[in-house]
């Protein structure tokens, strides 16, 4: 699949081609603005700011410029092992999200780890 964006701090356009067997290559980073007890407030606002950057300072400049808050920052390795499973079963009949624990289990299995994650 082509993933095509622009870093929203300075607007560098970024593609890759991803696909099941390894993380893309390159150096750039996702940020992640709402923590995940938050992220049901508004998820429209939520998932339009999970969004891949340059590098940690055009997400530093990206939240210097827009007076937010830091979220999590991860390399594209993990938001690739992240978003492997995430979804996975989800169009199938009898689809069952998970529980708590099991989404928990899931976020440490991938590398992600702290109060951002409830973990
Ligand atoms: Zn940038």
């Amino acid at each position: 699949m082509l993933v095509a964006t622009r870093c929203p701090a300075c607007s560098r356009p970024h593609a890759w081609n991803v696909g099941t067997e390894h993380p893309p290559d390159g150096a750039q980073v996702a940020h992640f603005l709402v923590p995940v007890q938050r992220m049901w407030d508004d998820v429209v606002h939520t998932c339009r700011h999970q969004r891949i950057f340059c590098s940690e300072d055009c997400v530093d400049n990206w939240i210097q410029s827009t007076s937010s808050t830091r979220g999590y920052v991860m390399d594209l390795s993990t938001l690739w092992r992240f978003a492997a499973h995430w979804y996975e079963g989800r169009m199938d009949r009898g689809y069952v999200r998970r529980e708590p624990a099991a989404a928990a289990a899931y976020l440490r299995s991938v590398g992600l780890s702290g109060s951002f994650w409830g973990l």
